[in-house]
């Protein structure tokens, strides 16, 4: 039995395959890199109840994660989040099997912990000592944390207007931390030449990668959750799309290992923001690959991603899974989040917000049936993102009687 049963890494457009003992970032035709596993010695060794009496983190899955030795593990305590059902706001869009998966809880307040965890852990593993990424915040804030943790040093790069939270965490961190007057298309490429002239290891999104088996790990905790069964539709907030690229590679894999049934596939939704929806757009039109998105804007910063480097595997994952993409106003997905608050006593962030307004529109639509098993990943925590709501409480003076309500 080994710790891990990764084999190598391969690339998804030209199949080129390279060794994943050694660090490798993209594929030399520009492709990001995907790992694979040996599922079928890993289908002998390993049965699925084998797992249900392991430690509730991520790392319980550590077969099917790419760190080949338990000593390089650098963890927080990241995975394993509750899958909630959403009885009284799934009733109120008629989808009575509402569900949602719920990430805020993780370290750092985002799902981009597990991304982190396996990703810095790996580093570790193959001897790097200084990592560097642009970030919108989240990345960073989570990236820097485990570096932290790891002994590995990590400069940061993200856009002034990027939520002063995420570049707080990043500064405790003890990162070398910078802010561009610009968006994050400008911190990569600054990001990109001092990977070139200083030989840091790059983590942007998919530039490296073990991010998406960190978060592919969402995938595998819900089948294991719903017994090993899948959903018939999860919603996702996309925006680099790596959690939605994660979830279908792992449920490829559960199949392949048999564990859950070959023929289902649950219909993923990439839902993207109406001030940026490249992913939509392609979807839209059927294309294959996605066209930068200028002048984006949304209050859900996670999802303002113009041009993602997976766009072509968010799409094949979208066309395979009879899956399809929509898109959502900040307004709507404002008021939808105070919806889940007053319903379900839940402060999901906006991207979340998004992915639960994106399931009412879709049951209006008659896309989603009322009998669909509904998941809804809720990437990250509501309190990181204070100023997304606003608010009006009357302010008294001592002394004064409370006014009725
Ligand atoms: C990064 C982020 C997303 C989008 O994640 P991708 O996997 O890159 O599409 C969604 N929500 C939050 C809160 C994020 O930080
Ligand atoms: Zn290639």
């Amino acid at each position: 039995m080994n710790y891990s049963y990764v084999s190598h890494l391969y690339c998804p457009k030209c199949s080129q395959t390279y060794d994943s003992d050694q660090v490798h970032n993209l594929c030399q035709c520009g492709s990001p890199l995907l790992v694979s596993y040996d599922l079928h010695t890993l289908k002998k060794d390993w049965k699925r109840d084998d797992v249900s009496t392991r430690e509730a983190s991520l790392w319980r899955y550590h077969e099917l994660l790419p760190v080949k030795d338990r000593s390089s593990v650098i963890t927080l305590g990241e995975g394993m989040t509750p899958l909630l059902t959403m009885h009284k706001s799934g009733i109120d869009m008629g989808i009575p099997q509402l569900m949602m998966k719920d990430e805020g809880i993780v370290p750092t307040g985002s799902f981009k912990a597990r991304g982190a965890a396996v990703g810095v852990s790996k580093a570790k593993e193959l001897g790097i000592t200084e990592l560097g990424m642009p970030t919108n915040g989240n990345a960073g804030a989570a990236w820097s944390l485990y570096a932290a943790r790891a002994g590995i040093s990590s400069t940061i790069v993200m856009p002034v207007d990027a939520p002063k939270i995420t570049r707080n965490e990043c500064a405790i961190s003890g990162a070398h931390l910078f802010l561009v007057n610009g968006l994050i298309s400008d911190a990569g490429k600054m990001v990109g030449q001092a990977v070139q002239e200083r030989g840091m290891y790059d983590v942007s999104t998919l530039k490296e990668p073990y991010r998406i088996e960190g978060k592919k790990t969402m995938g595998l905790e819900l089948a294991e959750q719903l017994q090993w069964q899948v959903p018939d539709v999860i919603l996702y907030p996309t925006g680099g799309g790596v959690g939605l690229i994660g979830i279908y590679k792992a449920l490829r894999e559960l199949q392949e290992l048999g564990w859950i049934d070959s023929e289902k596939m649950p219909r993923l939704v990439a839902v993207q923001s109406e001030g940026c929806a490249p992913i939509y757009e392609a979807w839209k039109n059927g294309q294959t690959s996605s066209v930068f998105w200028p002048n984006s804007e949304t209050i859900a910063f996670g999802i303002n991603v113009p041009k993602a480097l997976g766009d072509f595997l968010v799409l094949d994952a979208l066309y395979e899974t009879d899956g399809c993409s929509v898109t959502v106003s900040d307004d709507t997905l404002l008021e939808e989040q105070q919806r889940i608050a007053e319903m379900e006593g839940a402060f999901v962030c906006p991207e979340g917000a998004a992915a639960f307004a994106a399931a009412r529109q879709l049951r209006k639509q008659d896309w989603i049936q009322e009998d669909d098993q509904v998941v809804v990943l809720n990437t990250g925590a509501g309190i990181k993102y204070p100023d997304t709501v606003d608010v009006h409480v009357p302010t008294l003076e001592p002394g004064e009687t409370l006014p009725t309500v």
